[in-house]
């Protein structure tokens, strides 16, 4: 199964520990350069790639290329293509 693990914005360090909370979220210190801060939950996160990948899809980058570029799934690649080719299926 993927893990998604939390990763410092500004190291990109995965030994974070959990300091506290901030309006309801959970906040992290990253232990090796003492950068803290409130983590994303992963659907605003989420929202944002889809509208990136659904901007790729309409300047005709190629599916794979999408993947890379964003690192969202294939397959949600094919179902976001699908989306915007069809919009009444919506
Ligand atoms: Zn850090």
């Amino acid at each position: 199964m993927l893990q998604t693990t939390l990763t410092c914005a500004k190291c990109g360090s995965t030994a974070l520990r959990k300091n506290g909370h901030s309006h309801g979220h959970a906040k992290y210190l990253c232990t090796s350069c003492r950068h803290q801060a409130v983590f994303q939950p992963a659907a605003p996160r989420k929202a944002a790639q889809y509208a990136q990948v659904e901007k790729l899809l309409l300047e005709r980058v190629s599916q794979r290329a999408i993947v890379r570029l964003t690192g969202v799934a294939r397959m949600t690649v094919a179902k976001l293509a699908k989306k915007s080719a069809d919009p009444s299926e919506q």
